[in-house]
């Protein structure tokens, strides 16, 4: 049998993780305007200032007030060692009154969730976004390596937050509508298309991917999905079952040969290249799996069922 070795790369540290901590709270008013909002805690933008201005120079591009978003974005620049307790209070307490206005810690359950979320994830490294259902704004975190970090391109971190960006994006409906269907994206789609996404904005809006284009990215993901089994770190993983796109349904599949990222931005070529899909129109699956499901919105979408797509997705991949 042919094992090919290989090895765990960086290639995401990231994760989305809206959750759902009840339903709207009607009482709450938002009055903050859509916009992007920039935080530094730490001295980060002195130690880091070349990617914290390349991720506000990329996110520039991005017109907010077009969208159906309708509430401000903060974005969290941390350094990736993590804030200190005192200093991760401080973040925390900040973000979530501007999340959660009018509330303070004791009496309020959604404040409280927002902001012990944040207090742990800013102790340590953590890249997320989050849109809570009935907030007043959603977060990003940002934890940035020290300057001198060598990156697979100039600017990667304006890649990542425009991945990151695009959860919010995704979450947006949901957030429109908090009585929407709660399974209205698959994870491989939540994360292969924000990074599908992410990749074609970077590109779009004049920077370079250098050897990390969409087209090698897909292809070095492919040759490890077609390998019957694979070497990597010490461990044997066989490959049929991780060919399996349904695995990821609600998996980020950290602990797999293959991330959810991974195999999603596979997926999201495939329908482009294969089935003739629009980026333009794949997104738009968000807000129709909101109204009926993550299942009957991609089936209506491809026409065929689940079964038979992933199916089809199997057999290209080994073709
Ligand atoms: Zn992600």
């Amino acid at each position: 049998m042919k094992k090919i070795i290989f090895f765990f790369l960086f290639f995401y540290s990231c994760s989305s993780d809206s959750e759902d901590i009840g339903v709207s709270d009607s009482s709450i008013k938002c009055k903050d305007e859509v916009k992007f909002e920039f935080h530094n805690f730490s001295n980060i933008e002195i130690e880091n200032n070349v990617m914290v201005r390349g991720i506000k120079e990329i996110l520039s591009n991005i017109d907010l007030k077009s969208t159906k978003l309708k509430v401000p974005i903060h974005y969290i620049f941390y350094p990736s060692s993590g804030l200190s307790a005192s200093q991760a209070n401080a973040a925390a307490t900040k973000i979530a009154s501007r999340q959660f206005p009018g509330s303070d810690s004791s009496s309020n359950e959604k404040y409280k969730f927002v902001y012990d979320d944040l207090y742990s994830k800013l102790q340590k490294e953590a890249i997320t976004a989050d849109l809570p259902l009935g907030s007043c704004g959603g977060s990003v975190t940002i934890a940035l390596p020290p300057k001198d970090q060598s990156l697979d391109f100039d600017n990667y971190y304006g890649k990542v937050s425009l991945h990151e960006y695009h959860h919010i994006f995704q979450n947006t409906p949901l957030h429109n509508n908090p009585s929407g269907n709660k399974k209205y994206v698959y994870t491989w789609m939540k994360e292969g298309t924000a990074e599908y996404w992410a990749l074609t904005k970077f590109t779009e809006f004049g920077y370079s991917l250098s050897t990390k284009d969409i087209v090698s990215q897909v292809s070095e993901i492919k040759s490890k999905l077609k390998e019957d089994t694979i070497i990597m770190d010490g461990k044997s993983y066989k490959m049929a079952q991780y060919r399996k796109m349904s695995l990821y349904d609600d998996e980020f599949g950290d602990s797999f040969p293959i991330h959810s990222t991974e195999i999603g931005l596979v997926i999201t070529h495939y329908m482009i290249t294969v089935k003739n899909k629009k980026l333009e129109d794949i997104i738009k699956l968000y807000e129709t799996g909101t109204s009926v499901g993550r299942e009957k919105a991609l089936e209506d979408f491809l026409g065929i069922s689940y079964n038979n797509f992933e199916t089809e997705f199997e057999v290209w991949i080994k073709d």
